[in-house]
């Protein structure tokens, strides 16, 4: 429970800092109703949160908690001090998150959940947690698996889940950074407007800048694209089949993988 109000206190407060940062200096207008996205993004994060719970009881943390208590996991074998064990395990699962994101785009049946995130036609800080509930799923067993092998503390954990779920609120912000500061941040994490190329409709566009927290993987493995071909204001965003309003209700949203129209 406590845990659980930790990351919800972040959430909460992540959420309030790129929502003024976005009032007060919009990168993009908006197309659509602001509120209408706003409460099905939003809805569909509680119901996420919802079906974790039910589906898998034991979560990464918990998982971790487990490890560390049976020694079990390369970190726990190694005997790691938390000052070391901590930064690799943010390292290493923010790589394995970089490369679960490119799994999504590359195999066509996961790329059909993982669309659902791209049919949003504007990025805001909602976009930054609107993940088809499947695709939520998966990437925790993903995590648990990772968690597990690697023996990461728990704290590391709970340090990493903020930090993706942070900085993917920050990079979806529909806010402007000067140019400078946006090239000083993207020499270590994912910014804005490195992100925003990653919802073009130009597929090769698209398929690039797959990172969520630190920008090192896409220079790292070949998928990094500095800037997007018509510019921040005149790029298209969005998925052409789902481009009708419904298709941002909540009941559409979570039926999108399984339509091919
Ligand atoms: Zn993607
Ligand atoms: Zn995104």
């Amino acid at each position: 429970m406590e845990i659980e109000s930790i990351r919800f206190g972040f959430f909460i407060g992540i959420l309030f800092i790129c929502t003024v940062w976005e009032i007060i200096v919009p990168k993009r207008s908006l197309t659509q109703s602001k509120w209408f996205r706003w409460s099905n993004n939003l809805g569909l994060v509680a119901l996420n949160g919802l079906l974790l719970k039910i589906t898998l009881p034991l979560l990464a943390i918990d998982v971790a908690l487990v490890t560390e208590d049976q020694g079990f996991g390369v970190f726990n074998w190694l005997s790691l001090p938390l000052w070391l064990s901590v930064p690799i395990t943010v390292f290493v699962l923010d790589c394995v998150i970089y490369w679960q994101h490119r799994l999504f785009h590359q195999v066509p049946l996961l790329w059909k959940l993982h669309r659902m995130h791209h049919s949003d036609q504007d990025i805001d800080v909602t976009t930054g947690a609107r993940f088809h509930p499947i695709e939520i799923v998966l990437s925790m067993l993903i995590k648990i698996v990772a968690v597990a092998i690697i023996g990461a503390p728990a704290i590391a954990v709970l340090i990493f889940e903020i930090l993706l779920n942070g900085s993917a609120m920050f990079n979806h912000s529909n806010a402007r950074l000067s140019t400078d500061l946006d090239r000083l941040l993207r020499t270590a994490i994912v910014t804005p407007d490195m992100h925003r190329v990653h919802h073009s409709t130009i597929r090769k566009e698209c398929d690039s800048n797959y990172g969520f927290f630190l920008s090192i993987w896409d220079r790292c493995f070949g998928s990094y694209i500095d800037q997007p071909q018509h510019g921040h204001q005149g790029m298209q965003i969005g998925v052409d089949r789902f481009r009708a309003r419904n298709e941002q209700r909540i009941d559409k949203m979570l039926t999108q993988p399984f339509r091919s129209k």
